[in-house]
């Protein structure tokens, strides 16, 4: 058997479309342009990539972006002033603050001073409840992508054995939140769980987000279940050249394609579903804050 490969890039695409089109009928019917704020502190390379793509995907949908691009050495109180005004202002739906910021910065007090109204990362506390209870709101981008491509791939999810490994506040926590809220049976895995293997052997649904580069094996894979690879692991790529490297995930991929029925690639699967999902989360948080129903 090889399993189908689940297209992340292409459902992203979708997905996209399906937001410009949002976008156009709040801009029509409600007058409403959304608009994200990105804030970048200092000049990491990878950081810069990142916050550039999001702002081109942000206007290519027809919203507004906003870039804010500080110098390393900005002051926390300086961070905490723009963030207060990001706050303030009726154009802004959305705020995110690239992480990380430079060590002088306490990036959970920059976190927890961003409106929950517009904490398009889902990052807040009173967000993260919001999620765990049901309630609308913005929801964590990557498990919100994970979710999205496990639902195309599968449809209904109700009753299926879900193995979480990893318990991140990012990543395991709240994908653990989502696929209870379908009905899944879940099961968080981490550092300290007994025999992995076999606990994965269990698994219709396996979502993997540990950060080990091919930790999961392909025996540990239950034949036909679903794969989920949210590991983005930069490793060496002899055959490529001297010094040459390339993306892995934590799914030992070409073994496990021979046994599941569906997984994710990496690069090209969970990847880019997490800024469209960005994207997805400033209407949302644009509906919410007008009292209209956010798309679901
Ligand atoms: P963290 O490092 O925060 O968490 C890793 C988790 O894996 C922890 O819960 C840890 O357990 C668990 N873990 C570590 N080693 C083992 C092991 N040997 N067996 C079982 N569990 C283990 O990582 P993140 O959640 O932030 O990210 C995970 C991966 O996902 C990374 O590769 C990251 O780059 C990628 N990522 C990809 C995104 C995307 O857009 N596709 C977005 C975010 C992350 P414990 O808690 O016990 O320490």
């Amino acid at each position: 058997m090889t399993a189908q490969i689940i297209d992340g890039k292409a459902f992203a695409q979708q997905l996209r479309h399906r937001i410009a089109d949002h976008v156009e009928r709040l801009k029509t019917e409600h007058g409403l342009t959304p608009g994200l704020a990105v804030v970048i502190v200092g000049e990491d390379p990878a950081s810069q990539v990142y916050v550039n793509s999001k702002s081109k995907q942000t206007k290519e949908v027809g919203m507004n972006s906003f870039k804010y691009e500080l110098p390393k050495d900005t002051g926390e109180a300086e961070l905490l002033n723009l963030i207060d005004e990001l706050n303030e202002r009726d154009d802004v739906n959305g705020i995110l603050v690239q992480l990380p910021v430079p060590d002088h910065i306490d990036a959970d007090k920059i976190i927890k001073r961003i409106s929950p109204a517009k904490d398009v990362d889902c990052f807040t506390p009173e967000n993260v409840g919001r999620l765990a209870i049901g309630l609308p709101g913005p929801v964590s981008c990557t498990p919100l992508g994970s979710l999205m491509l496990l639902r195309d791939q599968l449809g209904k999810l109700e009753g299926m054995n879900a193995v979480i490994i990893g318990r991140s506040n990012l990543v395991g926590k709240p994908m653990s939140q989502l696929l209870l809220r379908d009905n899944c049976t879940v099961t968080v895995a981490h550092s300290r769980t007994k025999d992995l293997p076999g606990l994965c052997r269990t698994a219709d649904i396996i979502v993997a987000a540990v950060g080990r580069p091919e930790m999961i094996k392909g025996d540990w894979i239950k034949p036909g279940a679903t794969v989920i690879d949210v590991g983005i692991n930069r490793v060496d790529a002899p055959e490529k050249g001297e010094g040459k490297t390339k993306l892995v995930g934590d799914v030992e991929y070409a073994e496990a394609a021979k046994v599941a029925g569906a997984i994710t690639p990496v690069p090209g699967g969970v990847g880019p579903m997490t800024i469209a999902c960005l994207l997805a989360n400033t209407i949302t948080t644009t509906c919410l804050a007008n009292d209209l129903t956010p798309p679901s």
